[in-house]
């Protein structure tokens, strides 16, 4: 079987520079992105303001079979002239994936697909989706999505803070290839956001609880994204930070393999 290759195109919060000046054209693992994951070259998770630059830099064109799945409506994770642009250059009607109740502005040459939480939908050749509820701005139409590929199990987990009970059930148990969580805040304590985004110590709270249930195992990947470089030290340390907790932290370009 051939593998699943997943890329971060963006891995930051909505933090980012209004100017990426030196960081233009390139990408540099202090300077994220809106976060955003292209999988296949073909799905898209999130369509938000950086989305074509980082495409450019990575010389990729998700254009054919293109699907994007969108977690919620924050702008930096929506932007709906990014997607017109991407549905003006795909060869074939774009789907679009969102909560059953987003705010979605419909697009002609597209799909939209309100999906049901808990159903299971199937798209690709042997792929299939699973949308739960987020802990996040209610406002926002927020959704975790929990994707089969083939038999590779992989949880995306931005933005929200824990887990729903619904989530909580939908992993139990499912022995997760790769995960990744919601990572706003860094290594300390007192944070406000802690009903919409997580920080270190929360995911390492989590993990101990995670791995009982059966949800990550040692061969887990669990990455960390939706990184915010105001609430973080540099990407350097955060991996030394992170290290012994078994997490790593993901960065814009990066590349992983299923
Ligand atoms: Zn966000
Ligand atoms: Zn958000």
């Amino acid at each position: 079987m051939n593998k699943i290759r997943f890329t971060f195109l963006g891995t930051g919060a909505a933090d980012y520079p209004e100017d990426f000046g030196m960081a233009k054209n390139k990408f540099d693992k202090d300077v994220r992105r809106a976060s955003c994951v292209l999988i296949n070259n073909q799905f898209l998770i999130d369509c938000g303001p950086h989305v074509l630059e980082s495409l450019k830099i990575k010389s990729c064109s998700p254009y054919k079979n293109t699907k994007i799945f969108i977690t919620h409506t924050h702008s930096d994770h929506y932007n709906q002239k990014n997607i017109e642009d991407i549905v003006k250059k795909a060869h074939f009607p774009v789907k679009i994936w969102c909560r059953r109740d987003a705010s979605i502005i419909k697009i002609s040459d597209t799909e939209i697909i309100r999906m049901t939480e808990g159903k299971k939908y199937f798209f690709g050749d042997g792929f299939s989706v699973i949308a739960t509820d987020a802990n996040h701005d209610e406002k926002s139409f927020p959704q975790h999505y929990f994707f089969n590929f083939s038999g590779k199990k992989f949880f995306y987990a931005c933005d929200g803070a824990w887990f729903l009970t619904r989530s909580y059930y939908l992993i139990k148990d499912a022995e997760l290839d790769m995960i990744v969580f919601d990572t706003t805040c860094g290594d300390y304590l007192g944070d406000y956001r802690m009903a919409e985004h997580n920080s270190i110590p929360m995911i390492r709270n989590m993990l101990p609880s995670l791995r009982t249930i059966n949800a990550v195992t040692s061969k887990t990947k669990i990455f960390l994204s939706h990184i915010a470089p105001s609430l973080h030290k540099s990407h350097k340390e955060t991996c030394r930070i992170v290290k012994q907790d078994g997490m790593i932290p993901a960065y814009d370009g990066l590349d992983v393999f299923l």
